[in-house]
């Protein structure tokens, strides 16, 4: 099986790529069962089957700390004392 990095051709059946050490098998997170990282599906529940290293992919935890900086800005905001003093008149 092909590793999925850097492409050498290892035996079929290989856990890990001989020649970079990635991980060539990556378990269904539903079902459990040992995949091939080409695998688009799982062949035991139909699963989708998340790709870790795709450089494709949005970036989950740039979006993640967006999110959380927007949180830290409100309650920045909230602790301010005159917007605190205007909320609580209000
Ligand atoms: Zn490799
Ligand atoms: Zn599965």
């Amino acid at each position: 099986m092909k590793c999925p990095k850097c492409q050498f051709d290892n035996r079929e059946g290989a856990k890990f790529c001989k020649e970079c050490g990635a991980n060539l098998e990556v378990a269904c997170s539903e079902c459990g069962t040992v995949y091939d990282p080409s695998s688009k599906f799982c062949d035991e529940c139909g699963s989708i089957l998340d790709q870790e290293i795709d450089p494709t992919k949005p970036d989950f935890t740039s979006e993640a700390n967006a999110n959380m900086s927007q949180f830290f800005s409100r309650i920045f905001l909230v602790t301010q004392p005159c917007l605190r003093d205007w909320i609580l008149k209000n």
